[in-house]
């Protein structure tokens, strides 16, 4: 072992889906870019599942190393903002789908990618949030720029027991407001009111087709991770100029809603997007989360998990297996 050598999950495609494979690489096998850091922890999202599985057409060059999110130290920079030993967070600009991701404990990226570590936070914390948290977060900000107060009207979560639902319901019910958690596990009751829920509702009151354009008005905002199965009937209980951050689609892309709850009651469907959000906002998200994120709550949402469980986890986190957030612990 050299000491530009290191551990990375790698997908090779020959026909059909990816295999992966755990290999050793060198820097010289990295890509191009200003920033090389020492991973130390990344994170599965759903969207680390689709790519593990070669679903959704996300990569289109292999070999691959998947890994949407990282944490880790700055080793090599020929930026002025980075110079090495800086803690530094990686989420979006596809990496881990068109730029090898943080499945390794080594990545190389633009500078303009990365985001510096918040005072007092740490890698695994960060990335026990990741991208998921970094989006609740935004989801959050969103539904505060609507004027979506904290109080006694509802906030609705979908989506609760995913790693985007828990920290949003954790962050809502931390800033005030009184948080409803929608799941499809009974199981997860009790969780989701340790993490703040002041109630928990079945999914099946918030999927399907509504049984009117306009349902009575119970939900001032909603955090909605799952998309087509559950937005229709969110938009058509919202209350008078209520609004509803969409982030996710686990129950599909599709949606057919009324124009009704729009132009009668006033209500907003705001697109929340993580992806590409520009620097300053994600600066001022990942400042917000290393300062309200309840520390408890999150250690509590955390598995930690190994390079070599991935590829297992991916088919559980597609068919809405995992709980919480899953952190992936690399280094030597
Ligand atoms: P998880 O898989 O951890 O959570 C998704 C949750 O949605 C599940 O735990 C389950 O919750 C619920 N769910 C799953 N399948 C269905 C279904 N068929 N119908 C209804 N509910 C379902 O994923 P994440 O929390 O990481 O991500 C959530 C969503 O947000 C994903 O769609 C993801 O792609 C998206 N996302 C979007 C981002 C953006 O930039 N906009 C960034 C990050 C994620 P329960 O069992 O409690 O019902």
């Amino acid at each position: 072992m050299t000491e530009d050598d290191f551990r990375a999950l790698v997908l090779e495609q020959a026909d059909g889906a990816p295999t992966a494979t755990i290999r050793r690489l060198k820097d010289s096998d990295l890509p191009e870019g200003d920033v090389t850091v020492a991973v130390s922890h990344s994170g599965l999202n759903y969207k680390d599942g689709l790519i593990l599985k070669g679903l959704g057409g996300l990569v289109r060059r292999y070999p691959h190393v998947p890994g949407i999110d990282f944490a880790g130290t700055v080793i090599e920079s020929r930026a002025a903002e980075y110079a090495p030993g800086d803690s530094v967070i990686l989420t979006g600009w596809r990496v881990g789908e068109a730029h090898w991701g943080g499945y390794a404990e080594r990545a190389r990226v633009r500078a303009e990618w990365l985001v510096k570590m918040p005072d007092g936070f740490d890698a695994f914390h960060a990335m026990a949030l990741g991208t998921a948290g970094f989006t609740a977060m935004l989801a959050v900000i969103a539904l505060e720029v609507a004027g979506v107060a904290p109080g006694s009207d509802e906030v609705l979560v979908t989506g609760a027991s995913g790693g985007l639902g828990g920290i949003a319901v954790a962050l809502l019910s931390q800033r005030g407001y009184t948080v409803a958690a929608a799941t499809g596990r009974a199981g997860s009751a009790e969780r989701l009111k340790a993490l703040g829920a002041a109630s928990v509702i079945d999914r099946a009151e918030v999927s399907g087709p509504p049984a009117r354009p306009l349902l009575s008005a119970r939900w001032m905002g909603c955090i909605d991770a799952v998309g087509g199965a559950a937005l229709p009937s969110v938009l058509a209980a919202l209350r008078y100029g209520g609004a509803v951050a969409a982030c996710g689609n686990a129950g599909g892309n599709d949606f057919a809603a009324s124009v009704l709850p729009f132009i009668l009651r006033g209500v907003r469907l705001l697109g929340i997007d993580s992806v590409m959000c520009p620097l300053p906002r994600r600066q001022e998200a990942w400042r917000r989360l290393a300062r309200d994120m309840p520390m408890a709550a999150l250690d509590s949402l955390a598995t930690t998990v190994a390079l070599e469980d991935l590829p297992h986890l991916a088919d559980q986190i597609l068919a809405g297996q995992t709980e919480g957030r899953i952190v992936v612990v690399l280094g030597r």
